[in-house]
């Protein structure tokens, strides 16, 4: 009997403490923030989104257990929402006013500090590709336009027409804007994707990658690709990926701020974040953001009715969901 009781107890001890175990390594993911309804959206659209997260959450899973490094995974995983159609980056990114695909990412180190960015360009297959050589192999952070494809080029990144881009469903939803037929919604911009990471050697990365806004004109740049706004990441406090209307997300330094918020007063990844939320909403802004601290305690808050977002800990824990 002695002998059973002790048995027990050890398990319940052993459950309590893997429950509590610091995950090695965890990583969070967001396709975008926005109007969402989960009365409107079909059961085939709600599998293909999760699918895709799905897909990422595991490749992701996979080199963070192999030990890849946090900078690694964040591209990796981003270029797969990237290559995919749903969301609005790379592949499937929302039209400007003239016709075309631009686009911004971003990429930042929280061990070192470094960080790399381009914006509006519109020939580089991934551009968090790009945002990672500039912060590898270049003296600068933020390259834009012809000379960051310049630059992915000599890096030998693939490059392709606009085209590529191009899909119909954003097509649409331009020509409707520019018809006057409806204003701008936040639903049409959304699907920017980001990523950020803690990896099993301590280290914090953030990425983030988007087509920006529908109809955006005169060479328009959102919060993702500007270090501090849509993305941060610092070791000693956390990882932050932005997604909504990047103009409130720039005024308010949101992804630093969070940052800051840890730094300076103590507050939990999810109190900064959730702080940070409140002052978008303040200002009448929408969107979302992702975050993860050194502990591997994560956050996903956004004041809009949906954003696609999943995680996972190397404690076994995960989730992927769309609506609030
Ligand atoms: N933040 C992006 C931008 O303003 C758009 C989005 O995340 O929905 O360019």
């Amino acid at each position: 009997m002695n002998v059973l009781r002790i048995f027990l107890s050890a398990i319940i001890l052993m459950i309590v403490l893997c429950a509590n175990a610091q995950p090695k390594y965890a990583m969070v993911i967001h396709g975008g923030a926005g109007v969402m309804s989960e009365a409107k959206m079909s059961q085939e659209a709600r599998a293909e989104y999760e699918t895709k997260l799905n897909e990422a959450l595991k490749l992701g899973e996979k080199m963070l257990n192999e030990g890849a490094t946090a900078t690694d995974v964040v591209v990796k995983v981003i270029n797969i929402l990237e290559d995919s159609p749903l969301f609005n980056a790379g592949k499937g990114a929302v039209f400007t006013h003239d016709g075309k695909v631009e686009l911004d990412a971003s990429i930042m180190d929280g061990k070192t500090l470094m960080a790399g960015a381009v914006a509006g360009v519109r020939d580089i297959k991934n551009p968090i590709c790009a945002a990672r050589e500039v912060m590898r192999n270049s003296e600068h952070v933020f390259l834009s336009g012809k000379g960051a494809s310049e630059f992915a080029k000599k890096q030998g990144l693939e490059i392709v027409p606009n085209k590529y881009f191009h899909t119909k469903a954003r097509k649409e939803s331009l020509e409707q804007l520019l018809k006057n037929e409806r204003k701008r919604t936040n639903s049409d911009n959304t699907g920017t994707v980001g990523c950020v990471v803690l990896d099993s050697h301590g280290n914090l990365c953030a990425g983030t990658s988007t087509g920006g806004m529908t109809n955006k004109r005169f060479g328009r740049i959102g919060d993702t690709p500007v270090i501090g706004a849509g993305t941060y990441a610092n070791n000693k406090t956390c990882a932050v990926s932005c997604t909504g209307h990047g103009e409130y997300y720039i005024r308010l330094g949101f992804a630093r701020d969070i940052s800051a918020l840890m730094e300076y007063k103590n507050l939990t990844v999810q109190d900064a974040c959730k702080t940070e939320i409140a002052k978008l909403t303040e200002l009448n802004g929408t969107g979302g953001v992702i975050a993860i601290d050194q502990q591997g305690n994560i956050a996903m808050e956004f004041n809009t009715s949906g954003m696609f977002r999943g995680f996972i800990k190397s404690t076994g824990e995960k989730e992927v969901a769309i609506f609030k």
